[in-house]
């Protein structure tokens, strides 16, 4: 069976730490465990998708780097992953360097050029070779590797810590969706607001939680991701949490969340 493009969507927000890369890996996993073909991109410096799913430093020979400068295609560096159907095209520090690598003007369209070719290679490829999901893991800068992303995504996935300072520098990151969505990328909407980190014993938890819902109202997903040190340890394997500890609460959320934007995606493509 011939197949559609991917679905792309990026993990993004500005502020550090917040549990984009590990939603972006999980996340990753969990589509794939239940039956989605899923390429990673990691487009942070910080190298920590990579990291995370067990491709060292000296396995990076081409990279996300590569790709935004034209040196090589999405396909020449999709690796494969310990999970069945999960690849992902890894990052180093090479990606520091993009701001003065890329300076004409189609800089910030150079990840979507690269996936629009990946889109039409995948179209000569059976179904079972292809993805059906990209996941940008952005870094922690509306700079232009966020640019990037953004301009070639179809939706935004954004990551919210439940902490104090949660909202702070969201409305700067929904404006630039916006001015994103009238001149780079006219498509680029919002796919969901996920929860991060979330500790049910605190009242500052719920707190956040209440007013992240008030501001962004039904874009966020009903899964919350709990905090749960399993989630933490599993990057220093290599590991997604789901091939760590599949039993603990955190994989068990991020399976119900693939399994909310799925649906999601399902109830898009109805409207
Ligand atoms: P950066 O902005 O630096 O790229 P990030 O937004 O990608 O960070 P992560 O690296 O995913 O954030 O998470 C930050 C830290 O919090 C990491 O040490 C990670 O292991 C930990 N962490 C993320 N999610 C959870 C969780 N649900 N429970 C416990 N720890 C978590
Ligand atoms: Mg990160």
């Amino acid at each position: 069976m011939k197949q559609a493009g991917p679905r792309v969507l990026a993990v993004a927000n500005q502020k550090g730490g917040v549990g984009k890369t590990t939603t972006a890996i999980n996340l990753g996993t969990a589509l794939a465990s239940i039956g989605e073909r899923v390429l990673v991109i990691d487009l942070d410096p910080q190298g920590n998708a990579s990291t995370g799913l067990g491709i060292d430093i000296m396995g990076r020979s081409k990279t996300s780097f590569d790709v935004l400068t034209g040196a090589v295609t999405v396909l020449e560096t999709a690796l494969p992953t310990a999970i069945p159907g999960l690849h992902i095209v890894p990052a180093n520090a090479d990606l520091v360097g993009v701001d003065s690598t890329l300076t004409d003007q189609t800089r910030a369209y150079r990840l979507r050029d690269a996936l629009t070719a990946l889109a039409s290679q995948l179209r000569n490829m059976p179904a079972d070779q292809g993805f059906g999901y990209v996941l940008i893991d952005c870094p922690p800068s509306l700079n232009l590797l966020t640019l990037n992303a953004m301009t070639a995504a179809h939706a935004v996935l954004v990551p919210v810590q439940c902490e104090f300072f949660a909202l702070e520098g969201i409305s700067q990151l929904k404006d630039t969706i916006d001015q994103i969505r009238a001149t780079l990328n006219p498509q680029l909407e919002i796919q969901g607001v996920v929860l991060t980190m979330h500790d049910a014993r605190t009242s500052l938890s719920k707190e956040v939680a209440e007013n992240v819902r008030a501001f962004f109202g039904p874009k966020v997903y009903e899964t919350i991701i709990p905090r749960n040190t399993r989630v933490a340890e599993a990057p220093s394997h290599g590991k997604p949490i789901l091939l760590y500890d599949f039993d603990c609460a955190g994989s068990q959320a991020y399976i119900r969340l693939a399994t909310e934007i799925i649906e999601r995606e399902r109830q898009n493509q109805a409207a």
